[in-house]
């Protein structure tokens, strides 16, 4: 029998599906999205045809509808041999991907306080597969997981102790499914072993992270308690002083309003005040829109800051690598903020970095360069069907 795996990424407001076969090829991928309003919309990818939802569908609907389009338009001929889902936050519980079971429901739920938009949504997804397919193998696999061998002195703020051990308050770090593909492929493309690879990643697209790899292990990494901290992102603000909470309740500021413009209106639409798209932001900034430019210059500065506190964590390093639609695609990003980098040792191939390093196996640095610097495209869908192939094997 042919195997396929399912992949399913719940987001808060949208759901993709992706479905492998058993040489990892994708055969199949699906998306919905503006999920809980009526004006959701669902299709298959190469399919004009969008696929019919209930009115306000919720995750579970949504999946359901996807999963039966998939199966009617035989892309899939009956139960996956297994099903990958992305989970957000696994808390200090989940070091590694699990199969599902009851008991794993309950302590994913049980991480819920820490990522409320994200866990009860991923868990809307595996009752819906769990419901469609009881007898699939199913597997999380954890956007934290990746960073669980940070040592204390990377994960502890400072903070009473009991901040800890009371409510859990720690650095978690997120998006470590793409941050483990990127240095397995650094690897690869370096012609080593990931264990005997340092590197640093930075993964830039919406959300923004990036992480400090000491032989294949995550020992540092920008985001924290939850993903607003560290660099500048999409509407995000990153690193702030939290004595501004305090200022501006003394300017009649609600905690709840400071808390949303952080998340949801800073970042490069905040200081542009035009959007969070960086390529549109490249287009404005061209046009001479100064704020477009600022927004830009910022983001970037704050990066290279940070890439020099991510060197604090390596003894070594064997590649700088950029991700993400940003750091996959923007020219101007990489070459600004390796820029700033010079006295690091980092020098840009300016030819090198035009074509994205598509000709040179993702190496964008010059020769004189004192470490390679790499883009690669992520595949964090790719990570989930391994891990869930590789976990299935043992149900
Ligand atoms: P992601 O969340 O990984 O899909 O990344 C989304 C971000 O990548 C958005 O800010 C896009 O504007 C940005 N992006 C995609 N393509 C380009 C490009 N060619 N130049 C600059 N930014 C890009």
């Amino acid at each position: 029998m042919t195997q396929s795996i399912l992949v399913v990424n719940c987001g808060s407001s949208s759901l993709k599906l992706a479905l492998f076969d058993e040489n990892e090829k994708k055969i199949a991928s699906a998306i919905a999205e503006r999920l809980n309003g009526q004006d959701a919309f669902s299709r298959i990818d190469g399919d004009k045809q969008p696929v019919t939802l209930p009115t306000n569908p919720n995750h579970k609907q949504a999946l359901q509808a996807l999963v039966s389009a998939f199966l009617e338009r035989r892309l899939m001929s009956g139960a996956p041999t297994s099903i990958g889902h992305r989970v957000v936050h696994g808390g200090e519980t989940f070091r590694e991907a699990v199969l599902i079971d009851d008991d794993a429901v309950k302590a994913i739920n049980s991480c819920a306080g820490l990522a409320p938009l994200h866990n009860p949504v991923n868990l809307a997804g595996i009752e819906a597969t769990r419901e469609q397919f009881p007898d699939t193998p199913q597997i999380a696999v954890f956007d934290t997981a990746y960073h669980q061998t940070l040592a204390p002195r990377a994960f502890l703020y400072a903070l009473p102790e009991a901040y800890y051990s009371d409510w859990a308050v720690r650095r978690y770090g997120f998006h470590g499914i793409s941050h483990f593909f990127m240095a397995n492929e650094a690897a690869r493309r370096l012609g080593k072993a990931p264990e005997n690879t340092s590197i640093i990643s930075a993964h830039l697209g919406n959300g923004c992270s990036i992480t400090a790899i000491k032989n294949g292990q995550s020992v540092d990494t920008s985001m924290g308690l939850t993903p607003l901290e560290g660099l500048v992102m999409g509407t995000r603000s990153g690193d702030i002083d939290p004595g501004l909470f305090e200022y501006l309740r003394t300017q009649g500021v609600a905690v709840e309003d400071v808390h949303t413009v952080l998340n949801h209106k800073s970042g490069l639409l905040g200081i542009s005040g035009q959007t969070n798209d960086m390529r549109t932001l490249c287009e404005l900034a061209d046009t001479g829109h100064q704020a477009s430019a600022l927004a830009i210059e910022i983001f970037c500065f704050r990066l290279a800051k940070y890439v020099g506190a991510m060197m604090a964590s390596l003894s070594q390093l064997d590649a700088l690598v950029f991700t993400g639609g940003i750091g996959e695609n923007s020219v101007q990003v990489r070459e600004k903020t390796l820029g700033h980098l010079q006295l690091l040792g980092f020098i840009i191939d300016t030819d090198l970095n035009e074509h994205h390093g598509r000709h040179t196996d993702g190496r964008i640095e010059h020769p004189n360069s004192s470490f390679p610097v790499l883009v690669l495209p992520t595949n964090e869908e790719l990570v989930i069907a391994r891990e869930a192939s590789r976990l299935a094997q043992a149900y």
